[in-house]
């Protein structure tokens, strides 16, 4: 009994500071934490922006918990990435949009500049991030729609915005020139799923997954055997385990590489799809990228 009262003191305290009357600021709730890292830099302090998944989880497999629905229900705005990475939550968003203020990130991007592997919708790499200039321009078109939304913040979210988009401009000049080293060393980025191929695109670096475009999918004897024929030919220094991801299939590569007599090592874990717990280096997209950026440096460069 004295549990159940616990439980319901902790529930109606919980209720309490859900309902939206009672907020100070208007709730923005994201998806991942990469997104929230992203608005935050927007909005600054005129908004409090919650993300749904915490540091560490796989968006491509996430469903939204009962707590989650009831967060996006109590949302002033919703945005997520889209571009099918919130694979399982996709008929929510849809259902949502009759009802609610909702922004879809991925809508910020030319379609010419996404990457497909087939021509259903589903088949759009979602991983669009990992192009710093795709990047901005879907943090640019959030930017925008928010000033739809709420037209009185113009001047200070324009402010905002400015001050992102010139960080991530000079990321993108970092990465260029860490990365064109790489290019000259022949050097091949290869991770456990299918995230990179924006990275290479921009950055001119070839890359290889085990996985697909989504960790739904397993990867197979072929793709395995196939992979490590890659790495023993191009003389590839090491692979990359990724932090939401089990390294199980990518160590089968190493094992895989062993058995040829090329010894290759196991580097990582490289951030994809979440970012690191906060206050750490790759606790925000900014330093996310340049955390992957160094350990990729260290590791193929010498
Ligand atoms: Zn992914």
């Amino acid at each position: 009994m004295r549990k159940f009262l616990c439980l319901l003191a902790l529930s109606l305290l919980s209720c309490k500071r859900d309902n939206p009357e009672l907020r100070s600021k208007p709730q923005i709730v994201v998806t991942t934490s990469i997104l929230a890292d992203g608005v935050k830099n927007i909005v600054g302090d005129l908004a409090d922006v919650v993300a749904l998944m915490p540091a560490g989880v796989d968006p491509h497999l996430y469903k939204a918990s009962v707590r989650d629905l009831d967060k996006l229900q109590n949302a002033d705005l919703i945005i997520y990435h889209g571009l099918f990475l919130e694979g399982k939550m996709t008929e929510i968003f849809e259902k949502l949009r009759l009802q609610k203020a909702l922004i879809n990130a991925g809508e910020g991007v030319d379609e010419n500049l996404l990457i497909r592997s087939g021509p259903e919708a589903h088949s759009v790499d979602p991983h669009i991030w990992f192009d710093v200039k795709l990047w901005a321009m879907s943090m640019s078109f959030v930017a925008n729609q928010i000033i739809d939304w709420k037209p009185a913040w113009e001047s200070q979210i324009t402010q905002n915005s400015t001050k992102y988009q010139e960080d991530l401009r000079i990321l993108d000049q970092d990465i260029l020139s860490k990365t064109k080293i790489l290019r000259e060393a022949n050097q091949a980025l290869i991770t456990a799923h299918d995230a990179f191929a924006y990275f290479g695109e921009a950055y001119g670096l070839e890359v290889k997954g085990l996985q697909g475009l989504s960790t739904l999918s397993e990867p197979g004897l072929r793709d395995l055997t196939g992979l490590v024929s890659f790495i023993v030919e191009q003389d590839i220094k090491a692979v990359f385990a990724e932090q939401t991801i089990s390294p199980k299939a990518i160590q089968a590569v190493v094992a895989g590489c062993e058995s040829r007599n090329h010894p290759i090592k196991l580097a990582g874990p490289l951030y994809t799809d979440s970012l690191d717990a906060e206050g750490t280096p790759a606790g925000t997209y900014i330093g996310m990228v340049k955390t992957n950026l160094q350990m990729i440096f260290n590791n193929l460069s010498s």
